[in-house]
């Protein structure tokens, strides 16, 4: 067995990954681990990532529509900004806009529970897909590389979920939004020709600048603050990969930024870890749209109830 084989068959930290990565391309890296760990040979690992890819590029295309979501809060957000976008009406740059559009189509999509890929959530499910696709069409990358950028990406988001429990209600957004920021910019750094060491300061400048970030969904349902949260942090994403590329490196390793998210999760009040018990949700309007959701739900489950009661009644009458 090759020794650089018997390096990589686990990889625990984002320390070793530099250690075993240096000069290889980074996806290979994450195969050939994936390979040893899982024995699921690496071909089969990049067809269920085109698949993927394939997933997301749909989505965003449906997403692009509109149409409201199941609490009617949000929905139409992607469509908006691509009309704003095709009529000339946006003033950031095309790859920026894109990033967001992508991210809030994948994210109305999800609102109105339609197919999606979580990335590594289905709340942060927006994040990933908007900035590599956005990334792809604007600097005509070929696919085949955008896959390789998920293997980075899932990669990523694998030894941070060595040490840390990957959703809102565990840590907050940081756990969710911020990890896939973090995922999101070393697959950007891949894709634009970075190093293992670019991609793995990418990701720390991107989750390290959203520790703290809370849990506060409006009546507990992953539209508000969710959606537009998921544009915003694409971007974030973005810019984390470009510092990192020209050559701008976190002071906190990476790890260590890992380890500072999961205290700062465990240090955060329960009402905004996902409970809708603090933040967003309990501002004057978050409370009177909760209000809203409960009694529109108690009102769904009363007449699910009466229709049992009257089936019931129905099927005695006609044994009668
Ligand atoms: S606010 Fe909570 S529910 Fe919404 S995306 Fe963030 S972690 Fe997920």
């Amino acid at each position: 067995m090759r020794l650089d084989s018997l390096l990589c068959a686990m990889i625990e930290s984002f320390s070793h990954l530099q250690q075993v990565a240096l000069e290889r391309d980074l996806a290979d890296v994450f195969l050939e681990s994936d390979e040893q760990e899982h024995a699921v040979p690496g071909d089969q690992i990049l067809e269920a990532l085109r698949r993927r890819r394939a997933v997301m590029r749909d989505c965003v295309e449906r997403g692009k529509g509109g149409g409201t979501s199941m609490g009617k809060l949000v929905g139409n957000e992607a469509k908006l900004l691509n009309d704003a976008f095709l009529a000339g009406r946006t003033f950031l740059d095309p790859l920026t806009v894109k990033a967001e559009i992508y991210a809030l189509s994948v994210m109305g999509e999800n609102s109105r529970m339609g197919v999606i890929v979580a990335a590594p959530t289905a709340g942060a499910g927006g994040v990933v897909p908007g900035m590599l696709l956005a990334l792809e069409e604007e600097r005509h990358i070929d696919p085949e590389t955008t896959v390789r950028a998920l293997v980075v990406a899932g990669g990523v988001g694998s030894i941070i979920a060595l040490s840390a429990n990957i959703s809102g209600a565990a840590g907050g957004c940081q756990n969710e939004v911020g990890v896939a920021a973090a995922m999101g910019a070393a697959a950007v750094a891949y894709m634009m020709g970075g190093t293992a060491r670019h991609s793995i300061h990418a990701a720390a400048i991107a989750l390290k600048n959203t520790l703290g970030l809370v849990c506060d969904p409006v009546g507990g349902l992953v539209e508000v603050p969710c959606v537009k949260r998921n544009a915003l942090f694409a971007v974030h994403g973005l810019t984390a990969a470009q510092l990192a590329l020209a050559g701008v490196e976190s002071v906190i390793p990476m790890d260590e930024i890992v380890e500072a998210m999961v205290r700062i999760g465990r240090a955060l009040p329960r009402g905004l870890g996902e409970t809708a018990e603090g933040g967003l949700a309990t501002t004057l309007t978050g409370c009177t749209i909760g209000d809203r959701l409960k009694n529109e739900a108690n009102e769904r489950r009363a007449e699910r109830a009466a229709e049992r009661e009257r089936a019931a009644q129905e099927r005695k009458e006609s044994v009668r």
